[in-house]
């Protein structure tokens, strides 16, 4: 047994980081009182670490992260001593660790991203920020209006889809009034893979609430991307699941499948003042970026099938 003082783990969090090359890692930084010697390897397509001497100073059990690639991190305490903390991906990685020295210590573990970046390779989104200008779109209790949350939304989805590595483009970047006609062409005449307008709902009840997407009849793509993007953003926003609705297919998006996200309920008393809060568009732009990254490893796995 070793004299040595027990460490305590104080702190897990997780980071999506740009590295050398500009290539993109997710990044998990395991925070320490003490020095200790862990031990790692892969498990069921993830990664184990065991650290002896080592004991939980915070909440054990799933630490949720949702960022495309890592799912979770579970922290117990597995024995006397000796405490596990378990790393589960959506997708196998390649991954390394390195420790740093210091209070705290830091144990660090660099997952490559790279099986993202081929789904995003020279695909091209259009995002679609609804309403502006004069159109305001709906209103809250407490008077925020659409047009202003829906923009920030869109442009973090912008900055994970670009980081990502596929090319953007907004139909509107400012306040301004744009046409249904021009926000369609931009799409088509680009070949867009995906069309996603980005709304919220509107109920004269100020108690409905919650996320529900909006998918073009006729559009197979059009209602698995509804499906699988729903599924995410209710699993980040944890709000009210309003479900699909089914919607007509625009004609001047011919072949573009297209997605309306009605993201949150404005004009829910709670939902409203969420909005208030840069937090919830970062996590919309996540939950909606994790459902179009399954959209298209659905659609690569489809793909290999073929082959
Ligand atoms: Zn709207």
């Amino acid at each position: 047994m070793s004299s040595r003082k027990l460490s305590r783990i104080t702190n897990i969090w997780s980071k999506v980081v740009k590295g050398e090359g500009g290539k993109i890692f997710s990044r998990i930084v395991i925070e320490a009182t003490e020095t200790f010697e862990p031990v790692i390897r892969n498990r069921n397509g993830g990664v184990l670490l065991k650290a002896d001497g080592v004991v939980p100073n915070m909440p054990e059990g799933s630490i949720e992260v949702n960022d495309g690639l890592v799912r979770e991190v579970l922290l117990n305490q597995a024995g006397p001593g000796l405490t596990e903390v378990s790393v589960h991906l959506h997708h196998p990685a390649e991954w390394r660790m390195e420790v740093a020295e210091g209070i705290p210590f830091r144990t660090i573990i660099t997952l490559d991203r790279s099986f993202i970046s081929e789904l995003f390779q020279g695909r091209i989104i259009v995002i679609d920020p609804g309403h502006g200008g004069e159109d305001t779109g709906a209103r809250g209790p407490v008077n925020l209006v659409e047009k202003n949350v829906v923009l920030p939304i869109s442009l973090n989805l912008k900055e994970l889809f670009e980081q990502a590595g596929a090319q953007v483009i907004l139909t509107r970047s400012k306040d301004e009034k744009v046409s249904f006609k021009s926000r369609a062409t931009v799409a088509r005449d680009a070949g867009a893979d995906l069309f996603i307008s980005v709304h919220t709902y509107s109920n004269s009840d100020s108690k409905v609430g919650g996320t529900a997407v909006l998918y073009a009849n006729s559009c197979r793509e059009s209602l698995e991307a509804a499906v699988l993007v729903k599924e995410e953003l209710v699993k980040k926003l944890k709000l009210a699941d309003r479900g699909f609705k089914e919607r007509k297919k625009h004609y001047l998006l011919q072949g573009v499948p297209d997605i309306e996200v009605e993201v949150v309920t404005i004009t829910n008393w709670v939902e409203e003042g969420l909005l208030r809060s840069p937090t919830i568009h970062k996590k919309a732009a996540e939950g909606i970026f994790n459902g179009v990254k399954n959209y298209f490893a659905a659609a690569a796995q489809r793909h290999e099938v073929l082959l």
